[in-house]
């Protein structure tokens, strides 16, 4: 096994949900853990989970992705706290359901700002930090939506889409630097990301909240079941310690089959 000790991962949104699963597998290797998301508190308060579980140093960051100032802030600090980092993992995010035509200006520009923005301001700073060191490894929270599209999830799905094409330019300019990027894409995975939306798209498609899991969610799955945490984890921990430019500005789909390509 690798010795990952001294190497710092640093993960979007990470207080709950996928994040905190991408956070504990990186440091069930030995990874130091950054922990950034919109409220201190909650970042805090996972940062410490994972210290104690894995005993790795572990910060929690207050980093709202889509404001650059917020942004800058929290890479000055872990020049601070740790002179480096190896991994960014770019995994913030949130859902709006709306039908297209009445889909809300702020709703609209809040999902953009989030992944795509958001992205871009994390990425950025991370490759000036990154190409000053050893290089590292960039990876996109993805999804089907980035290469699907379902009904009243446009901001979401155009978002997705164009992670893509963030990880395939930053996989051209970062290898000079011995910067990879890759995108990593689940299907429905149980988090409150996905809760809260049953009974949203049960009013909208007016079905049951039973039909948005089995026909909506896992239709399309070739077994129905639900992508997990710990896959998602596995996936970006694989990309992220590959260990040359054979993988890089690729994507990789971890959905039960919902989208083969
Ligand atoms: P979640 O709602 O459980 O967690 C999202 C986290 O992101 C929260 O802690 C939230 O506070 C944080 N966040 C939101 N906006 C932020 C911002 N501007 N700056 C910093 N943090 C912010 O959701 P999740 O399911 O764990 O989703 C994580 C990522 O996985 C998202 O990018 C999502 O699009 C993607 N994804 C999720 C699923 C799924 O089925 N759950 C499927 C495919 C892709």
């Amino acid at each position: 096994m690798p010795n990952f000790n001294n190497k710092v991962c640093l993960i979007t949104g990470a207080a709950r949900g996928i994040g905190a699963g991408i956070a504990a597998r990186f440091a069930e290797a030995k990874y130091q853990i950054v922990i950034a998301d919109l409220r201190l508190t909650d970042a805090a308060e996972t940062a410490k989970k994972i210290a104690d579980k894995y005993q790795v140093k572990a910060i929690g960051l207050a980093m709202d992705v889509s404001h650059e100032g917020e942004v800058a802030d929290g890479f000055a600090t872990i020049t601070k706290e740790f002179g480096r980092v190896d991994v960014v993992v770019n995994n913030a995010g949130l859902q709006i359901i709306s039908s297209f035509e009445d889909f809300k200006t702020d709703d609209w520009k809040k999902v953009i700002d989030t992944h795509l923005n958001g992205s871009f301001f994390v990425s950025r700073a991370a490759m000036q930090m990154m190409k000053t060191g050893a290089g590292g490894s960039i990876i996109f929270m993805g999804s089907v939506h980035s290469v699907e599209a379902s009904a009243k999830k446009s901001a979401y799905i155009t978002a997705k889409h164009a992670m893509l094409g963030m990880t395939r330019a930053i996989a051209k300019e970062g290898a000079k630097y011995n910067i990879r990027a890759n995108l990593v894409s689940p299907g429905f995975v149980k988090t409150e990301l996905t809760l809260k939306q049953i009974p949203e798209q049960a009013k909208n498609l007016k079905i049951s909240e039973k039909e948005v899991v089995e026909n909506i969610m896992l239709g399309q799955t070739v077994d129905k079941e639900f992508t997990t945490i710990e896959d998602v984890a596995e996936v970006v921990f694989f990309f992220a310690n590959f260990p040359s430019n054979a993988l890089t500005g690729q994507s990789l789909i971890i959905s039960h089959g919902w989208h083969m390509q």
